[in-house]
């Protein structure tokens, strides 16, 4: 296997459900790179406001509070970690309760001002795999690797559902493109392809065969570095 530089940022974007996380983890974990999740972080915030009843529909009521809670990502890509003010939040994440706040909260701009702060900490010198909306445009143009992925979005649905648990699939398709619509029509930041970006349509591969072809590309990279 090829060695690659410390410095390596793979930024890997794209909508809700296209395999983003799985992806993310998988080559980060064969290249032997960190992983930040930052969508968990995004979730993390909403999970705080809506506990601390802050009205996530309220954009000043957000922005007023956006400061205060501490979190912590932990970056190893075999175990993934968030924690907020000391509580590992991995699974209240996901409930359907942050599902249908993320996208407001995460279009306030002090939200998104806040949250590259510790994306670009964590970040650091490299060595690192990070998945989202707008690494690749905003948190790290600079990133030698920009991978922008989508799916049709029955297969997203599919894999979504699947991953909560066998949640509807139905229900988890509204969701799902209820959070694209405002991720991308958002003024903030917008989930768009990075200049640079290259696009993978993952409906018809095997996750095995995405982690191939993405870790090609950072191969690629590496050899004519
Ligand atoms: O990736 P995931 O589905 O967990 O992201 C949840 C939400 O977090 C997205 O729908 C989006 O609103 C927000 N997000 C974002 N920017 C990122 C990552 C996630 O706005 N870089």
């Amino acid at each position: 296997m090829q060695t690659i530089s410390d410095d390596i940022v793979v930024a890997i974007d794209g909508p809700s459900g296209s395999g983003k996380s799985s992806t993310s983890r998988g080559v980060a974990a064969r290249l032997g790179l960190r992983y930040l999740d930052t969508g968990a972080m995004y979730r993390a915030m909403t999970w705080w406001m809506l506990r601390e009843g802050v009205d996530v529909h309220d954009p000043e009521a957000v922005a007023a509070r956006v400061g205060e809670p501490e979190i912590l990502s932990g970056t190893d890509p075999l175990g993934p970690s968030i924690v907020v003010e000391g509580v590992d939040v991995g699974l209240a994440i996901r409930s359907a309760d942050v599902n249908a706040a993320v996208s407001p909260v995460s279009a306030v701009p002090q939200v998104r001002a806040r949250l590259l702060e510790l994306q670009r900490d964590t970040i650091g010198a490299g060595g690192i795999v990070v998945e989202g909306r707008d690494i690749g445009s905003v948190v790290a143009p600079f990133a030698q690797v920009k991978v922008y992925l989508t799916a049709d979005p029955a297969a997203r649905a599919q894999r979504r559902a699947a991953e909560e648990g066998g949640s509807d699939v139905d229900a988890t398709r509204e969701s799902l493109l209820a959070r694209d619509s405002i991720d991308a029509s958002r003024d903030a930041s917008p989930l768009t392809m990075a200049e640079g970006a290259v696009h993978l349509d993952t409906t018809a591969y095997t996750l095995d065969e995405v982690i191939d072809q993405v870790v090609a590309l950072v191969e690629a990279v590496e050899t004519t570095a």
